[in-house]
């Protein structure tokens, strides 16, 4: 168990605000129905034997016979409260992130008294629904620089290794696919024009006269090389008679512009100390549903009260399968700036 000062602050909050839920929904039964409404506000459910399209007219039960073929059909089934036996840490947790404070699953499942499965099982989901939000105004994080809070081991982690030890084996896979991706210059039988104006060429546009003069190819022939590695899928041309290295040459997802570096080192130190604050240290392969714990519990606008329960309602079930399966792609996304006001 966590016990610095700032965790036991949040902790005590999160009790209040369970007194306060509990006194609002009376009893498990209350939660139950809480969550039913939820799901009643989509109004209609479809029937998955005979496809008919059923009114949800009360939010009172868990499962409807349906209209035309009389089987029963479950509101809950695919939704987030999904063969859910308790409904209680299935609307208290969103409430808690909903209010900014944040605890750590160990906190949660006391906090509940359920298990720590099922608190992490909802941490989980919660997380996963978010990741799926996040926009644009994300900042892609390489996951390499949240190293340092990475501390507990996944099922990703190799056999005697340190959990970080899942990092390089991301990175060497990065590598390998990169050198993959690249295609094959040498077995492509290129010639020398052609590898020299690879080598002139970039991301960035270039004009047909600065690839002539860097070359040293005339017109015609850079005419022909260009075509020629165009229809090689190596180059791609763009408006004005410009050229670069077609996308799939580019080196995907690398952060490379020295500001672009400053800004994701920035966000992954903020996100360490959210970690180390709350939660210790986590797996590599969560890195991303933790990032996006991080953000809901600071963004107050994005998230306000309610919120949550309702996106988790909308949304479909997410199995425990999936959780198992879910890995942070190299690239962690995070949220910048924070709505907190
Ligand atoms: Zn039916």
């Amino acid at each position: 168990m966590v016990c610095n000062d700032a965790s036991k602050a949040e902790f005590a909050k999160a009790q209040m605000l369970l007194q306060a839920l509990d006194a609002e929904y009376g009893s498990e039964l209350g939660y139950e129905r809480a969550a039913l409404e939820d799901i009643a506000m989509r109004e209609t459910i479809i029937c998955k034997q005979c496809n008919f399209e059923n009114n949800i007219e009360t939010s009172e039960q868990r499962m409807l016979l349906c209209k035309k073929c009389k089987k029963e059909i479950w509101l809950t089934a695919d939704t987030f409260y999904h063969k859910a036996r308790l409904f209680r840490p299935r609307i208290v947790i969103p409430h808690i992130f909903e209010h900014g404070i944040v605890i750590s699953i160990n906190q949660a499942a006391e906090l509940l008294d359920v298990s720590n499965h099922t608190a992490k099982l909802v941490y989980a989901q919660a997380g996963i629904v978010v990741t799926k939000r996040i926009a644009e105004n994300a900042v892609d994080v390489p996951s390499q620089f949240c190293i340092p809070v990475v501390c507990r081991r996944s099922t990703q982690t190799p056999a005697r290794e340190h959990p970080a030890a899942e990092e390089l084996a991301v990175q060497q896979q990065l590598k390998e696919d990169r050198a993959a991706s690249e295609p094959h210059f040498e077995s492509r039988n290129l010639n020398e024009q052609q590898r020299q104006l690879l080598a002139a060429l970039s991301d960035e546009p270039a004009s047909f006269e600065y690839l002539s003069e860097k070359t040293g190819l005339n017109s015609a022939e850079l005419s022909a090389q260009l075509m020629h590695l165009e229809l090689l899928d190596l180059v791609q041309s763009c408006p004005g008679n410009k050229f670069k290295l077609a996308v799939s040459l580019s080196l995907h997802g690398a952060v490379d512009n020295p500001a672009q570096v400053a800004r994701a080192e920035s966000l992954a130190k903020t996100f360490s100390y959210f970690i180390k604050d709350y939660f210790q240290g986590v797996s590599r392969k969560y890195l991303q549903i933790y990032a996006s714990l991080h953000w809901i519990s600071q963004d107050r606008k994005c998230f306000p009260k309610y919120s949550l329960r309702k996106l988790f309602a909308s949304h479909s079930h997410i199995s425990y399968d999936e959780i198992l399966a879910y890995v942070t792609p190299p690239a962690v996304r995070m949220v910048t700036p924070f709505n907190t006001s």
